[in-house]
């Protein structure tokens, strides 16, 4: 018999879960808390659990646990990069990154990645599984417990689409945010995606108003199908619509990423396509230069391109911020560490 995922239970199923098994509802609080509060990683540590109910509950269910399996820290600013791995020693990297206003932490949200675009070191690699609700959750706990701190933000920018991952991203969405649980403001949380449109417009509908970030790195379907496969099924103006939607609906400021990649989408007349199709509308971009991945033959603009390239979005009324790159000692990227260990 497979055992029953605990950790992805909302409080509600758990309370269903529990009194279904005829144990009082209060017990069902109390387990909530041990795991979502304290983050204990067996029922052993539930102190204030009767024996009885420990041992059952140990026999039908097991709790997600991200175990560390290589940690690396950055000499130059704080950045903690992680390799976790779950019970079937399948492995994600996630970052914490250490902000003026609190630490934020880059988390996966599948193991690989469908996608197969082309700059990027988990798509390169292959899918291999969807993360569930609770190993998305466990990496937050994981660094919490390992760091002694709290994590004040969470980007869902790890491995993997967190749109092909719907149902257990949003489960994930809902007990992240509990006030039960860690408490996460949604405004605190971004969801990032290479844009699988009917998904976005489904997450619209949630109300859960994280911030919607869309990578976007071209400005022509042209080239963006080139990089990124995903465009041949949602090309730019319906995913843009999408996106504009998303904003609409929730009031939030959709992020558009843009990776420059020297020669293919870094060029004046990109900046300025660029410009025309997201002008008008709440947005902001953040310029990365591309993380040049073995293999791809992608190579990063210079910063004079880069920093031409910004002039021209504000030239044209686009809000562009050209992101600092964290912890380059340790390849922060995700999917680089991975890629490394597997080999
Ligand atoms: N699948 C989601 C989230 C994970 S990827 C998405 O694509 O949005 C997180 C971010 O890293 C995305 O914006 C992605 O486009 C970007 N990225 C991937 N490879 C990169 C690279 N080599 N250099 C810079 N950014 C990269
Ligand atoms: Fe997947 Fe995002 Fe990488 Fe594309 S950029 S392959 S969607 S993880």
């Amino acid at each position: 018999m497979d055992k029953i995922d605990i950790m992805s239970m909302t409080l509600s199923e758990l309370t269903e879960f529990m009194t279904g098994r005829s144990y009082p509802r209060f017990r069902a609080g109390q387990i909530y808390s041990w795991l979502h509060q304290k983050f204990v990683g067996s029922f052993d540590e539930m102190t204030n659990i009767p024996k009885n109910i420990r041992d059952e509950l140990s026999a039908i269910c097991y709790i997600s646990v991200a175990n560390i399996e290589k940690k690396l820290v950055s000499r130059y600013d704080n950045t903690v990069k992680y390799l976790f791995s779950f019970c079937d020693s399948e492995c994600v990297e996630a970052v914490v990154m250490d902000y003026h206003h609190g630490r934020s932490m880059c988390i996966s949200t599948q193991v690989g990645c469908k996608m197969g675009c082309t700059f990027c070191a988990t798509g390169r690699g292959g899918f291999v599984r969807n993360l569930s609700a609770s190993e998305i959750l466990s990496q937050i706990h994981a660094a919490q417990r390992d760091l002694k701190i709290r994590i004040s933000s969470v980007v869902l920018m790890g491995m993997g689409e967190p749109l092909d991952n719907y149902d257990n991203v949003v489960k994930f969405l809902n007990l992240a945010t509990d006030e039960k649980g860690l408490n996460l403001g949604a405004r605190h949380i971004t969801l990032s995606t290479c844009g699988i449109v009917p998904r976005i417009y489904d997450l619209a509908e949630l109300h859960i108003p994280v911030t919607l970030s869309l990578s976007l790195h071209a400005p022509t379907d042209e080239t963006r199908s080139r990089t990124m496969p995903i465009n041949k099924k949602y090309p730019i103006e319906e995913v843009l619509k999408a996106c504009k939607y998303y904003s609409d609906t929730t009031g939030r400021r959709v992020t558009y990423e843009y990776a420059l990649i020297l020669g293919v989408n870094d060029n004046d007349r990109d900046a300025l396509q660029l410009a025309n199709l997201i002008k008008g509308t709440l947005c902001h971009v953040n310029l990365i230069p591309v993380n040049p991945v073995e293999g791809t033959g992608y190579a990063q603009s210079s910063e004079k391109r880069i920093k031409n390239f910004q002039r021209i979005l504000a030239d044209n009324h686009v809000n562009a911020t050209v992101r600092r790159t964290l912890g380059s000692d340790i390849n922060a990227s995700c999917g680089q560490l991975r890629g490394k260990h597997g080999k």
